[in-house]
């Protein structure tokens, strides 16, 4: 049995999304920018597509943005805030996905902006009453705050932040890549400028995503060339990731309750057994906290092993296929679990969940695990 327990790293695509983008990569296949028929239906499709995702998301069509995926989303919002509005204060948190900091930290090199990382407590609560303080004392500031960490799960209140970003005028963008699809987002209530998604987190394609933008805000192109997405975003579209991304957000939002209800009892599961069988297991960050993590995540410390064997190549020996940290970071320290102060020396796997693991998948894993760990103890 091959067991995919990754999947925030990646979603597999749904086979309802992969027969609506079939047409748009078969018959229709015209550039949506020609005057003519083929070009002319396309884009009427593209469009289709962007309201579906504006409705869902309780905003207007032309917030939605498509992208190649959540880091092109995150880099425009984040150069958008520095260069259209002419922010030089930013203020994120030390988890971020390098798609945030990385590009944070080259703004600061090249004495850009000035950067403020919040502080977190051991379980990687942020510091709230720092950033009212930061953004008292700074003025104009953008705050980049995740919704949901990729590494550890950790869910940030931004409901909460969006409020304290607009009651000190800060223009707030939020990472939602990992949350997008998981949760309802209701863009009338939630007081925010930009968030990032990418549309293989939650079943649909790989290179497409969008970015939101509010419109009492500008955006900035990052890439140059052709006049698509209304001059925001130069290059032909990536029409079947768009048609397959929206289709993707309406079969998640469809099914959203008892999808979120099901995955939490496959994490429930997990978290009830590993605890019974393993001798030594800890939940890192909130992980473990169903109010205070993504449930579609999960990230294990477990005792260092006696032997010699890599707890993640024992996995993928055995078929199932997990990550250390992030699969973008795999192979480097992980600056998430870093930042919560993680014993470098405990071995650490994030196990990630969709509709399609089963029960089964959880024990098989977990009862793999306990052979391990009693065939060292023995
Ligand atoms: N932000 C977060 C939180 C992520 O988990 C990821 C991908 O893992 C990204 C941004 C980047 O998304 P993409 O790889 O689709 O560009």
């Amino acid at each position: 049995m091959k067991i995919y327990l990754d999947n925030a790293a990646t979603t597999p695509l749904d086979k309802q999304v992969f027969e609506a983008m079939t047409p748009y990569l078969l018959e229709y296949f015209g550039n949506p920018s020609s005057l003519h028929q083929h070009g002319r239906l396309v884009k009427k499709a593209i469009e289709s597509a962007r309201s579906t995702i504006a409705t869902l998301l309780n905003a207007a069509p032309n917030e939605i943005i498509f992208t190649s995926g959540g880091t092109e989303a995150d880099n425009t919002a984040i150069l958008s805030a520095v260069r259209s509005q002419g922010i030089q204060r930013v203020i994120t948190t030390p988890f971020e996905h390098h798609a945030v900091l990385h590009t944070l930290k080259l703004l600061e090199k090249n004495n850009e902006i000035k950067l403020d990382i919040l502080d977190v407590d051991s379980p990687g609560n942020i510091d709230l009453q720092q950033l009212q303080l930061l953004l008292e004392l700074h003025g104009p500031s953008l705050v980049s705050i995740m919704h949901a960490n990729n590494e550890i799960g950790n869910l940030n209140n931004i409901e909460l932040i969006g409020d304290i970003c607009k009651s000190y005028g800060a223009v707030f963008h939020s990472d939602t890549v990992q949350t997008m699809g998981h949760y309802r987002h209701d863009l009338q209530k939630l007081n925010t400028h930009f968030l990032a998604a990418s549309a293989h987190k939650f079943h649909g394609p790989k290179g497409i995503g969008f970015i939101y933008c509010n419109n009492d805000i500008k955006l900035s192109r990052l890439l140059h060339g052709g006049g698509q997405e209304r001059q925001l975003r130069a290059g032909t579209e990536n029409i079947h990731g768009i048609i397959g991304m929206a289709k993707a957000l309406e079969i998640a939002y469809n099914n959203i309750d008892e999808h979120q209800q099901y995955i939490q009892s496959l994490k429930d599961r997990m978290i009830a057994k590993l605890s019974n069988q393993i001798e030594g297991v800890t939940f890192n960050g909130n992980s473990a906290n169903a109010a205070k993590s993504l449930y579609t995540v999960l990230s294990v410390s477990l005792p260092q092993n006696a032997t010699d064997q890599d707890l993640l190549q024992f996995l993928d020996n055995n078929q199932i296929s997990v990550s250390g940290g992030s699969a973008c970071s795999s192979g480097n320290a992980s600056h998430v679990l870093k930042a919560i102060g993680h014993d470098p020396l405990k071995d650490t796997v994030r196990f990630s969940f969709s509709k399609f693991n089963t029960t089964n998948e959880i024990d098989f894993v977990v009862d793999k695990l306990t052979e391990l760990y009693n065939s060292i103890a023995a």
